[in-house]
């Protein structure tokens, strides 16, 4: 259930498999993603503290490098530059970079003139006090990624299905038996619930829980200043909870310095896109435009309030759901981890050993026990420190 970009990977992965049938249903039309895959301007940075994240971006990136679609390269790797504007926060910086060593991912520390000199349209040598620049980061094309995933798994014998909202899931005592829309029964052995942030909705279908929230969040794009500015390293200013890059010819910048902004289920649309809140998010994007060097600083010509899932600690839900055989769940999964957890989970769901260790941490289940406002407060105190874990 859900053609984003982890329900489509996991189809192109489990295609590679002989002797399955399988069927991706997907509430939204064949030509455009409405769920966050759609929105998301696709940052990839592969160092998190917690190891199985780190290997997830890792397969992901190698990934996502190999493929293309429509002459579009599913990832650059441009690198991504982290940036400090206090001498406490390079001290930060560098013990993150020790951290990185660690993983065996290269760390370049920089001085203020050599960040400046790596990002010019980004980075103000005036504010920036140094920066660590970690080269196999880069950045994502959710879309042309997802396209590529579709047309492999329908080489692989997949078969998509648009407009075809899940709305009932049979169970057969404790074993999945069928999915159905409002018009049509699926017989299925096995059901990945693959849908984002309405991954809530569903778990009720039988009665299991899903603990995420989605949250919305601000990214803004300037306007076409005509040619291509410097496509260097994408750049995180962590001790502000702020990120930019260019695209092409815009820059583009996103914020979490704002009060966290959760997401009523029941005022999700069928878009992970909603109404821009007016000061809570302008206020956060005029401070973050102030990191910018001064000639840089744009005017919003598009304003994007997007929506995305957080757990209360951060990593995806992926693996086996409650005690029903055969219900999977693989949700809360950034494009930084996607084709490495759909990858994870095509070999859990097949009885293959998984190449990546450690995978229990993501175990949907793990939170049993403690309460739905814990959960959730949990995962909102998360949100600005995203960029910035360790
Ligand atoms: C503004 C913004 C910025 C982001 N920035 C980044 C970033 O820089 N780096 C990064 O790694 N990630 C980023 N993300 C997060 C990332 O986009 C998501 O985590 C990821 O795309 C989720 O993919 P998905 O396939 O799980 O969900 P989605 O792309 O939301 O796909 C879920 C699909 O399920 C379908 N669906 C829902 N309900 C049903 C149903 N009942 N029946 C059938 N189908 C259903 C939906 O229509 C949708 O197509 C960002 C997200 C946003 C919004």
């Amino acid at each position: 259930m859900g053609a984003g970009i982890v329900g489509t990977a996991l189809a192109a992965y489990l295609g590679e498999r002989s002797g399955l049938d399988i069927t991706v249903l997907e509430r939204g039309p064949g030509d455009r993603l409405l769920g966050s895959t759609g929105h998301a301007p696709g940052f990839l940075g592969l160092l998190n503290e917690v190891p199985v994240a780190t290997e997830l971006a890792r397969t992901s990136s190698d990934a996502y490098e190999r493929l293309e679609h429509r002459g579009l390269a599913g990832f650059d790797r441009v690198g991504g530059l982290e940036v400090a504007t206090s001498s406490a926060e390079m001290t930060r910086l560098e013990i993150r970079a020790e951290l990185a060593g660690t993983y065996r991912l290269p760390a370049q520390i920089l001085t203020a003139s050599q960040a400046a000199e790596c990002a010019p349209s980004l980075v103000d040598r005036e504010a920036c006090i140094g920066g660590v620049l970690y080269p196999h980061d880069g950045t994502a094309r959710a879309n042309a990624i997802t396209a590529a995933y579709k047309v492999r798994a329908m080489q692989g014998g997949a078969t998509f299905v648009h407009d075809a909202a899940v709305t009932a899931i049979s169970v057969n005592g404790r074993e999945v038996r069928a999915v159905g829309t409002v018009d049509t029964q699926f017989h299925a052995d096995d059901i990945v619930i693959a849908c984002g942030v309405w991954g809530p909705m569903i778990a009720p279908l039988v009665e299991v829980e899903l603990p995420l929230t989605p949250v919305a969040h601000p990214y803004v794009y300037g306007p076409d200043v005509g040619g291509n500015l410097a496509q260097g390293p994408f750049v995180r200013w962590p001790e502000h909870h702020v990120y930019a890059r260019a695209h092409g010819p815009r820059l583009g910048l996103g914020t979490y310095d704002h009060q966290p902004r959760p997401v009523p289920i029941d005022e999700l649309g069928h878009t992970a896109e909603q109404r821009w809140p007016g000061a809570l998010f302008d206020d956060a994007v005029a401070r973050a435009m102030a990191l910018l060097p001064a000639v840089h600083r744009f005017t919003p010509e598009k304003r994007l309030n997007g929506v995305f899932a957080m757990t209360p600690d951060n990593l995806p839900l992926l693996g086996p759901v409650g005690d029903i055989g055969g219900l999977w769940a693989a949700e809360a999964v950034w494009v930084t981890h996607a084709a490495g957890a759909a990858h994870a989970l095509a070999q859990l769901m097949t009885g293959t050993a998984p190449d990546i260790e450690g995978l229990e941490a993501l175990a949907p289940g793990r939170f049993a026990g403690r309460t739905d406002q814990e959960l959730t407060e949990s995962s909102l105190r998360l949100y600005r420190d995203i960029y910035s874990s360790t």
